[in-house]
């Protein structure tokens, strides 16, 4: 890596050197050369060129196009760089373009793009089997936070419903240059082959999820007064809740029965 780059704190730019840990998280993924893998911010391209040794089918999405020298020995390699926003991208017109077998996201994230990037994939519908994500280690138990706890949200009910989460290890600062002054988890997000809950009417189960959770101090009676209030209260009467429950207090499976008999 050329240390007279400009490194921008803007973008996250902490690139990783610990060759250990670039192994690790390429590992991770059990990618062939039939499969597909997305990189989010290739940055110098340190773990693209692991992945290209895998497969060619390799799409990066880089923000800075200032990393363009340094990443085109891997566009010639065989990488598909493309240079913006991810979080502007219209990743499924992309990927139509490539027959593959299983597609992997792979992504050392910035920390203030990691959850807008999660709320992407799952948005968007990306037919994705597997994602590796490094992310800050205080973010990592947000993604699997059990209900009751103060990391539970919307967010951690829409992971759970497609994907199954596994840490799968931690990352110390002193891996990266320039050091950032956090460590970092890896994480693993796996397809289920099942959704977590069966729920009649799916947008609905978004909608309604997404809505108890709008104002974090507020009740269900609140945060639901444009739903049926008296099939959400016969609902919650079952579970010994009432509408003045909060929606942390509120799991997965009962939000599935919450929205069955909404539906
Ligand atoms: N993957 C490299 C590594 O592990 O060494 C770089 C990781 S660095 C933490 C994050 C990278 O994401 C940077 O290259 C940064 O420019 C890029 N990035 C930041 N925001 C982005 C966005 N919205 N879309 C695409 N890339 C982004």
């Amino acid at each position: 890596m050329d240390k007279n780059f400009n490194f921008k704190k803007k973008y996250g730019q902490n690139f990783l050197k610990d060759e250990n840990i670039l192994n690790k998280i390429v590992n991770s993924c059990e990618v062939n050369d039939k499969d597909l893998v997305i990189e989010i911010g290739p940055g110098a391209g340190a773990l693209t060129e692991k992945l290209l040794e895998k497969t060619k089918k390799v799409i990066c999405f880089e923000i800075d196009t200032d990393l363009k020298d340094l990443l085109k020995p891997l566009e010639i390699n065989g990488a598909n760089i493309i240079y913006g926003d991810f979080l502007e991208q219209d990743v499924n017109k992309v990927i139509k373009e490539y027959k593959y077998n299983n597609l992997f996201i792979i992504a050392n994230l910035p920390y203030y793009i990691t959850t807008p990037i999660i709320n992407k994939i799952i948005d968007d519908k990306l037919p994705v089997n597997k994602c590796v994500f490094m992310i800050q280690k205080e973010v990592a138990d947000r993604f699997k936070a059990s209900v009751g706890t103060k990391q539970y949200n919307s967010l951690s009910i829409f992971i759970d419903y497609y994907f199954e989460v596994n840490k799968l290890f931690d990352v110390s600062r002193n891996s990266f240059f320039p050091v950032p002054n956090v460590d970092s988890t890896v994480i693993s997000l796996e397809k289920r082959s099942h959704n977590k809950v069966n729920v009649k009417n799916e947008d609905l189960f978004f909608k309604l999820v997404r809505d108890a959770f709008k104002f974090k101090r507020k009740t269900i009676k609140n945060n639901l007064k444009n739903y049926n209030l008296n099939i959400v209260e016969a609902v919650l009467k079952k579970y010994n809740m009432s509408l003045q429950t909060r929606a942390e207090a509120i799991s997965i499976e009962i939000f599935k029965e919450l929205v069955d008999a909404l539906s």
